[in-house]
């Protein structure tokens, strides 16, 4: 049996669309399933469409999800270098391969020369749309002999290459999500497969390095399905073997629309700013387009590996809840290992100007607490800036009339009081003294249960409900917790 082998094919024209990487995903779940090899190609052919740093970007958004490749482009030290006995993986390098094979094709008669000018194309194009046909290239060069094509270059003619598709013939192939497929060569074009600045385009590019590279099967956005038959023919006319063809459905939005930008975050990018996890955004994605046998829904890289076929893909589009997403993802937050989390979270406290880099190193045990603390219910990272105003902010604003009239009961200043004297006890408040002091007052005061807890949550974060009481006495500490009692005795008694 041959070797598994997949690739991620991506095009550097900007980021990682969120799409883009559930594909790669998909590639990278089944290769692992089946022991094999996971392959990143560039495709680049394009040259209008490429963006400076692209590819870069792309790799640091893989590497960032935690998708791994056994072969092709890497980011080493910021600079691209390849690995793997296929190479070169990025197919601009590879034009040479290209062309000997557009040669061969030419020779056997399956391509042909195409002089026609922009203007001529334009035209038949115009007047095909006018009488209602399907637009297509009216095959005028087919007939051209070689010896006259020849002669056209050799006087400095430009020139494209078009593949010769046989008149109504049908073509056929499987795809193990849409099943077989048969599309007639009446309505395919005769598809360019080099152009005049030399480069192959992507249909030709796509199945001669498909084919050299060992490809087995080919995972990619339904949006390539009618492109298929012109590839399959490809592999007809070489005589090489075909790969397995897996068309995904397209990541929608809720309202059945493809996802773009307008429609806000797309790019992978964008969910790692927001503070997503990679492990959550994973897991989610997954979930976009296909369930395991047993629909858990909660699934490490891991277990997505050894549940992963392609028989449980939809045939319909994904839909991208973002809900969903949340809800996914706020598992891991809840779950994460505290370190890691703590040092994911300080760059957003950074950004928000609630701590500095001093800050950041000399209490990072108190951070730590702090994430710990109001971590449960973050969707991610960067709602952590709101969850944690309360312990950075010493003049307390009661959130709402509710909160404001349970400051002004009688017993407040009684308690208030006693709090202090229990502070002024102490050097500085430890974890005992936070499970304690509730209970001293208590004692001391005769106040308890709602009359106790609300009044000083309140007095000390302006709020009626939140984190653990026992945590923020800790997180505020003796000063912090002398400034509030004393800021609301004056503004609110
Ligand atoms: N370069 C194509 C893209 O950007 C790859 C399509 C394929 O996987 O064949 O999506």
């Amino acid at each position: 049996m041959r070797e598994v082998r997949l690739r991620f094919a991506p095009s550097p024209t900007g980021y990682l669309h969120i799409g883009g990487l559930r594909t790669a995903l998909y590639n990278y779940l089944f290769a692992k399933h089946n022991n094999g090899k996971f392959i990143l190609r560039i495709e680049d052919t394009d040259r209008t469409r490429y963006v400076e740093g692209a590819i870069e970007n792309l790799i640091e958004s893989l590497q960032w999800a935690g998708i791994e490749y056994d072969e092709g482009v890497f980011l080493e030290d910021g600079k691209l270098v390849q690995r793997g006995e296929y190479g070169p993986y990025i197919q601009s390098e590879r034009l040479e391969i290209y062309r000997k094979y557009v040669d061969e094709l030419i020779e056997k008669g399956y391509a042909y020369y195409c002089f026609c000018s922009k203007e001529r194309l334009d035209k038949v194009r115009e007047e095909q749309k006018i009488k209602g046909l399907i637009p297509k290239y009216d095959g005028l060069c087919r007939s051209l002999s070689l010896e006259e094509a020849k002669e056209k270059i050799a006087n400095g003619e430009e020139y494209v290459v078009r593949l010769k598709l046989p008149p109504n013939t049908d073509i056929k192939f499987d795809d193990l999500v849409r099943g077989t497929i048969t599309i007639n060569t009446n309505d395919i074009d005769d598809q360019v497969l080099l152009k005049s600045d030399g480069y192959p385009t992507y249909h030709m590019a796509v199945v001669v390095d498909d084919h050299l590279m060992g490809i087995t099967h080919i995972v990619r956005g339904e949006e390539w399905l009618s492109s298929t038959p012109k590839h399959v023919y490809l592999y007809e006319v070489f005589g090489w073997e075909k790969p397995v063809y897996v068309h995904l459905p397209t990541v929608l939005n809720k309202d059945r629309k493809k996802l773009s930008k307008r429609h806000g975050d797309v790019a992978v990018e964008d969910f790692r700013d927001k503070g997503y996890l990679p492990e959550g955004l994973i897991n989610y994605l997954a979930l976009v387009g296909w369930s395991p046998e047993d629909n858990e829904e909660l699934l490490t890289m891991e277990e997505l590996i050894e549940k992963f076929s392609f028989e449980r893909v939809s045939k319909t589009g994904g839909i991208f809840d973002k809900d969903k997403l949340d809800w996914v993802n706020s598992h891991y937050i809840k779950n994460y290992d505290l370190d890691k989390l703590t040092d994911l979270a300080i760059p957003y406290l950074k950004e928000a100007n609630l701590i500095d880099d001093k800050f950041a190193e000399e209490r990072y045990d108190w951070l730590k607490v702090l994430v710990e603390t109001v971590r449960e219910g973050l969707s991610n990272l960067s709602e952590i800036v709101d969850k944690v105003g309360i312990f950075f902010d010493n003049e307390i604003k009661p959130e709402n009339d509710e909160a404001l009239s349970m400051l002004k009961m009688d017993h407040i200043p009684t308690l208030l009081s006693a709090f202090r004297e229990e502070l002024e006890a102490i050097d500085e408040v430890d974890e005992e003294f936070a499970k304690t002091i509730m209970k001293k007052i208590q004692k001391a005061t005769g106040i308890k249960g709602k009359n106790l807890f609300m009044p000083v949550r309140i007095a000390l974060t302006g709020n009626i409900h939140g984190p653990e009481l026992t945590s923020i006495i800790y997180l505020l500490g003796k000063q912090n917790i002398l400034n509030r009692i004393e800021y609301v005795e004056k503004q609110y008694l």
